[in-house]
């Protein structure tokens, strides 16, 4: 690989570099590697820590207590093309002509500059996010190193199953950590209006958690002829589907609310039941997405579920379990306000005259597992995590854009608060 000049280069065109080193998931190492090449000219110790071949980074430097600036290599895949490797030139070329067809006004992987705004896949979510950290990281002065250890460490899958946090967890590389900052995308509940997460200001203390439950319903087979000599599981299932939406709007079935988190969410993401045989199908599977708040868990949604179809179902009739996963699910959470991490986010935000707005995430992040108090031990570490981010848009679609005024004053912010924590 062919590295820049030894010089550290601008905050605009190290985003700008890292727009151009595709990486939609699963193809995050040529990121990872240009990332771990350039920290290493600045004296971090980098290692890579590998899930099935995908390099998550982790970069150390200095000693004393520890802050870790965290952050996702990987984008999410171009819809329409999401099996092409933009690493492979044939595949790059295709994605490049087919460009406008997938409604980009300019090639996705190359930065292009258009009214303050730079446009690029992942622009917003997040390399300007790991633009800012490599910045901070690397613009602190030499002597901030003897007092403080600056752990940077930068996930793979972050867009899919989270496999490289729950890697990172597993090793307990940073688990002396004792703050986060993540410059990630700040998606607060008002984001449903807006397409555009808010300017410098807005600041994630948590966020929700969220799982994906299987109803699973059994019904009574016969011959199709005679439909009514069975149970219909597909009927059961309209049923079910009709019942829990009735339930969530009179509040019958409740959904949680906090203090900081947006309000619980509940709604069916996948159906599947069915018989290419003459037979009234006997079963079939709902699947929803549930997201949840605090002191929401996943035993007592499930448990809320199971009373309330038990007002149309007999307990024969259904099953509901958490549908499987790899990895582990992600876990809400809503850190201290007192924390040093906190503290430092916002007397930094004051000194420059920024309004505060203190919100918690919609969606789940890697952060959730990073900061949930909630996890079996081997994940769990509880590290109070801020996030904090710029000004952009249109991210998991087309045209995905970052405000550059925006993105400088996050990467100036960033630094400063690495300083004002260690202070
Ligand atoms: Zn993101």
């Amino acid at each position: 690989m062919t590295l820049d000049p030894r010089v550290h280069l601008p905050p605009i065109e190290l985003l700008k570099k890292l727009i151009s080193i595709p990486s939609p998931y699963p193809h995050e190492n040529p990121l990872a590697e240009w990332i771990g090449d350039y920290l290493k000219q600045f004296q971090f110790h980098v290692t890579y820590l590998e899930v099935k071949g995908r390099k998550n980074i982790v970069a150390k430097k200095g000693t004393g207590k520890a802050l870790l600036l965290f952050g996702h290599l990987d984008t999410v895949p171009l819809q329409g093309v999401e099996d092409l490797n933009p690493h492979a030139p044939d595949d790059l070329r295709q994605i490049n002509a087919r460009a406008s067809e997938l409604r980009w006004e300019s090639p996705p992987y190359e930065p292009s500059l258009r009214k303050g705004k730079l446009y690029g896949s992942g622009a917003i979510d997040m390399k300007a996010g790991l633009a800012a950290i490599i910045h901070a990281g690397t613009k602190l002065p030499e002597d901030y190193f003897q007092s403080t250890e600056l752990i940077l460490a930068f996930s793979v899958d972050e867009e899919f199953l989270d496999q490289g946090m729950a890697a990172l967890l597993k090793s307990r590389t940073f688990e002396h950590a004792q703050g986060c900052i993540c410059p990630e995308i700040i998606d607060t509940g008002e984001l449903i209006d807006i397409p555009e997460t808010p300017d410098i200001g807005t600041i994630l203390l948590g966020r929700r958690g969220r799982i994906a439950i299987e109803v699973q319903l059994r019904g009574q087979a016969a011959h199709g002829a005679t439909p009514s000599a069975g149970v219909n599981a597909i009927e059961l299932a309209g049923q079910v589907v009709a019942h829990i939406k009735k339930s969530l709007a009179e509040g019958a079935l409740a959904l949680g609310s906090h203090p900081i988190l947006p309000p619980a969410s509940m709604t069916p993401l996948k159906i599947q039941g069915g018989t290419s045989s003459l037979s009234v199908p006997d079963r079939c599977t709902i699947e929803y997405d549930r997201h949840f708040v605090p002191p929401e868990t996943p035993e007592t949604v499930q448990e809320d579920l199971r009373r309330c179809l038990s007002e149309i179902l007999t307990p024969n009739q259904f099953k509901i379990s958490l549908a499987p996963r790899p990895t582990p699910y992600l876990m809400p959470y809503a850190i201290s306000q007192e924390a040093s991490i906190v503290n430092a986010t916002l007397s930094v935000l004051k000194a420059r005259d920024i309004p505060i707005t203190i919100a918690g995430g919609n969606s789940v992040a890697d952060e959730n597992m990073l900061a949930s108090p909630v996890y079996p031990p081997e994940i769990r570490h509880n590290i109070p995590t801020v996030d904090i981010g710029c000004k952009g848009g249109n991210f998991h679609k087309e045209n995905e854009w970052v405000d550059l005024e925006s993105f400088q004053d996050l990467a100036s912010i960033l630094k400063e608060i690495c300083i004002k924590w260690a202070n």
